[in-house]
């Protein structure tokens, strides 16, 4: 890149958050997908006039910019494939208003998911969307993936908690999408840019929707020793018109791993778990407990065990959140899935995705929003053996389509980026994609923001 162009990144943010040197791009060159894109430049602006400043000058030298939160997205979404500005936004966490008696914050886009509900916390409020990574993801990262987690089954997604943002448009421009209140007129502009992956605008900030921290929480662990039953027993909860605010579901070889790690609690003799939370009122959560802990046992679960401390609940959901990354005891590097399918297909996919591992020798570990049908297998591998890499894709490729095959998508959360490109014209017609291209050329006339993600190239069989 043009050493000028430096030279006005550094005055741009100051000198210190200017990164060239080629081991520091390597370090920006991955997420936490097998994707891998290096940079020329990696830029950590401190606030929205600096952003606006960097795409202004971006778009006068035609550069591609890639903005990132804390680059754990598991798609491909923050590396560079075709170079250009990595735009990191971590630098940018100021809180600008708690409204509580309004129910909203606005905060900026690089504060961390983890770091807002503590700062909401004292006050008795939270924020519902919950991913497993919250701790080290962003607000930014969690809206441009429209990022779910366990609480989502009775909460929802981001897209139902976020009322507004600021966005820095392709050419430097800043607007302000929606804002404090439930509803703006015209086109949901706020919906759109909510899991556009970083493709047409940057956030800089988030308008938020806070909600009471709940009276009384329960947490179960029902125990299984077949599949079936359990994933039968998510789908028996659900049609039975209880909702609870988390429904979780791991398998063995994750309990396995998770125990080695972090010791949390579960059965590694078991076939698979279901973590069950409960919130709301005190009063009526013990009769509902007793409901569940039945349709348990009438799908052959071998125990339901309540949490009987905050401490034993916080270690169930510390080995339920370190779940991926335990899995470095068992192979190097994972290739996740994020298929989602009718809760009633669980079974039937769940064998499925079984049966795909068996045929090509790898070893697959499930641990996922069962409630919301959102499956997660995670295909373990060595990336040093050779050829392993074009296998595990191959077996990624069928679990999209036995998901698709089954009602369901190709991703429930973890977004389109690079890898899920070629599944979209398996969810979306050509005359769709041609709209969503259209969208995109509105906001990004030029292609600078993201490119090459998301939409699918005409080469790839689908018509301009
Ligand atoms: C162990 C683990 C567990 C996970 N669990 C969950 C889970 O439960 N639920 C879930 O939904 N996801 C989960 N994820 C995936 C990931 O954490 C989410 O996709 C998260 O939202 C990404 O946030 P980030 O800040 O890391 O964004 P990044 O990875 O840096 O970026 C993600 C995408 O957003 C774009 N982007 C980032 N910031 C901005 C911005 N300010 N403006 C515009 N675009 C931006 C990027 O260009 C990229 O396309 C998990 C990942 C890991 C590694």
């Amino acid at each position: 890149m043009d050493e000028s162009i430096i030279r006005t990144l550094q005055e741009i943010v100051g000198p210190e958050h200017v990164l060239t040197d080629p081991e520091d791009l390597l370090l920006y060159a991955y997420d936490a997908s097998i994707h891998a894109g290096r940079p020329d430049v990696v830029v950590f602006p401190e606030s929205t006039e600096q952003v606006s400043r960097v795409m202004a000058l971006a778009h006068a030298h035609h550069i591609p910019v890639i903005p990132r939160g804390g680059g754990t997205n598991l798609s491909g979404g923050s590396v560079a494939p075709q170079g250009g500005i990595v735009l990191t936004l971590s630098r940018m966490t100021k809180v600008r208003e708690i409204d509580i008696p309004n129910q909203r914050a606005v905060v900026e886009a690089g504060l961390y998911n983890l770091t807002l509900q503590e700062i909401l916390a004292p006050y008795g409020y939270l924020y519902a969307p919950d991913p497993a990574s919250q701790k080290v993801s962003t607000l930014g990262g969690n809206v441009a993936e429209n990022a779910g987690g366990p609480h989502c089954l009775k909460y929802g997604v981001t897209t139902n908690h976020v009322l507004g943002l600021e966005v820095v448009l392709y050419d430097g421009r800043v607007v302000q999408l929606g804002g404090k209140a439930f509803d703006t007129p015209g086109y949901d502009l706020v919906g759109l840019l909510v899991g556009s992956e970083g493709t047409l605008g940057v956030v800089t900030a988030v308008t938020v929707r806070l909600l009471h921290v709940p009276e009384a929480i329960k947490t179960l662990l029902a125990i299984f020793d077949d599949l079936d039953g359990a994933s039968q027993a998510v789908s028996d909860i659900i049609a039975a018109g209880i909702v609870p605010a988390t429904l979780e579901m791991m398998d063995q070889l994750m309990m396995r791993a998770v125990e080695e790690a972090t010791h949390a609690g579960y059965p590694t003799d078991a076939e698979a778990v279901l973590i069950i939370e409960l919130d709301g009122l005190k009063d009526d959560m013990e009769e509902i407990a007793d409901r569940i802990a039945q349709i348990c046992q009438r799908n052959r679960a071998r125990a339901v065990q309540v949490a009987r401390t905050a401490e034993e609940r916080d270690k169930l959901w510390a080995g339920r959140r370190g779940a991926f990354g335990a899995t470095g005891r068992i192979k190097p590097a994972y290739l996740v899935n994020d298929g989602t399918v009718p809760r009633t297909a669980l079974p039937q996919v769940l064998r499925q995705v079984r049966e795909i591992g068996q045929r090509y020798g790898l070893p697959i570990g499930n641990v996922f929003h069962a409630g919301d049908g959102n499956l997660h297998p995670l295909i373990l591998f060595d990336p040093r053996e050779e050829g392993i890499l074009e296998l595990v894709e191959r077996a990624g490729a069928e679990i999209m389509r036995i998901c698709v095959e089954a009602g369901g998508t190709i991703t429930g959360e973890h977004g389109i980026g690079l890898e899920k490109i070629h599944g979209m014209p398996l969810i979306a017609s050509p005359a769709a994609i041609q709209n969503m291209r259209w969208v995109k050329e509105a906001f990004d006339p030029v292609g600078l923001l993201n490119p090459g993600k998301v939409l699918p190239q005409t080469s790839e069989g689908v018509p301009a």
